[in-house]
């Protein structure tokens, strides 16, 4: 039962990460990156796939030296999520990587060196058809500029973007997006302001060392979410001092927040108080965890007694609202006959959620809504 965003997205050209679109009204994609040492073939496999399989659209993959560039050969023909090869300053890794299939460099290109050094690389992501992510960051900022604007600002941020960019439009490169991120939600949310209404590429949106997985996802929500209710932003990465899986679920939590996309159960549920009928946290927490599999997009409400449960049920596609030993059931907003046992609710919800998913899955012949 979801209703449309209302947001309206800023228009942007239009890029593809390997199959995945950026920019132009496509889904705002998801993406995290490894933690891996990326010489660990193995190790950054198997992350790569931890995040695929929790919805990871778009993974980035640091590539800090040659050894690396070989590393990254392997793990790109064992996983099938597009790869985005992070170098910073030497060309020859950038080089190489497009030769091994990435599917995105992030390389700035003020910082390869001289303009031969800039043509090698724009000319092989040409050749290969890949785009590139110019990404400015608040804590790297060229020295002239922390100088000339005495720290960073949001002004100091896209002059920095802006050369990058400069760079690219000179060699007739449009295939690119720009990140402008800092880890002060005012200044990053300055800068993409700003950086929207100079260029037309996709943005790439993140709150950059947001911190811890608590404190970084409530920074990340706040600024991407300024930035998402106005528009702005075409792929989001959140950072997290955490599992980068965990990245990906709150990237995808933010965008249902603001209905941009709906992946997976919407749980509303209430914070439970001395009248709850049941255990609504801990059946929330079970649901959660046993439902993540669940990809197709629903709101589930469960809430612990009649004060609230009916009218959240009422607009939910299944609720439960509690009441003594057997709680009421809805399915589609409508109270059904059939009520459920208070002490085995959450494998009997568990039940009708994977009952009901299949049946919206049929009739949509989709498991994923995007709105865009
Ligand atoms: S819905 Fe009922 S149980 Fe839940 S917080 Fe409100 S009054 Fe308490």
């Amino acid at each position: 039962m979801f209703s449309e965003s209302p947001i309206k997205r800023r228009k942007s050209t239009r890029i593809h990460v390997g199959n995945v679109p950026i920019g132009d009204g496509a889904p705002i994609a998801v993406q995290s990156m490894t933690n891996t040492p990326t010489t660990d073939v193995e190790a950054t496999v198997a992350q790569i796939k931890r995040i695929e399989g929790v919805g990871g659209e778009i993974v980035r993959v640091s590539v800090p030296t040659m050894d690396a560039a070989e590393a990254f050969k392997l793990i790109k023909q064992q996983v099938n999520v597009p790869l985005v090869a992070d170098i910073h300053f030497d060309y020859r890794i950038a080089l190489k990587v497009a030769e091994y299939g990435a599917d995105c460099l992030r390389i700035n290109p003020g910082n390869i060196g001289n303009l031969e050094r800039v043509r090698a690389v724009v000319d092989s992501a040409k050749d290969k058809n890949i785009p590139i992510r110019i990404g400015v960051n608040g804590g790297s900022l060229e020295k002239d500029l922390q100088e000339k604007y005495g720290e960073p600002t949001p002004e100091a941020l896209v002059e920095s973007a802006m050369r990058h960019v400069d760079i690219l439009d000179s060699l007739n490169f449009d295939q690119f997006k720009v990140s402008v991120k800092a880890s002060d939600v005012f200044l990053a949310v300055g800068a993409y302001r700003l950086l929207a209404t100079k260029i037309d590429q996709p943005l790439h949106l993140g709150i950059t060392e947001a911190g811890g997985l608590r404190a970084g996802a409530v920074k990340s929500s706040v600024g991407l979410g300024m930035l998402l209710a106005e528009g702005i932003g075409d792929t989001i990465r959140i950072s997290l001092a955490a599992d980068p899986v965990e990245e990906i679920k709150v990237g995808f939590d933010i965008l249902k927040s603001l209905r941009i996309r709906s992946r997976g159960i919407n749980f509303i549920a209430c914070p439970s108080c001395s009248r709850q009928e049941f255990d609504v946290i801990g059946t929330v927490n079970a649901l959660e965890q046993r439902l993540e599999d669940v990809l197709t997009p629903m709101d589930v409400s469960i809430i612990g007694c009649v004060v609230n449960g009916p009218g959240e049920a009422e607009v939910s596609d299944l609720g439960l609202t509690g009441a003594r030993n057997m709680s009421g059931f809805y399915l589609d907003g409508q109270r059904q006959k059939e009520r459920l046992p208070n002490d085995d609710l959450v494998s009997q919800l568990e039940t009708r959620i994977r009952a009901k998913a299949s049946i919206l899955d049929s009739n949509n012949k989709i498991n994923v809504k995007d709105v865009s």
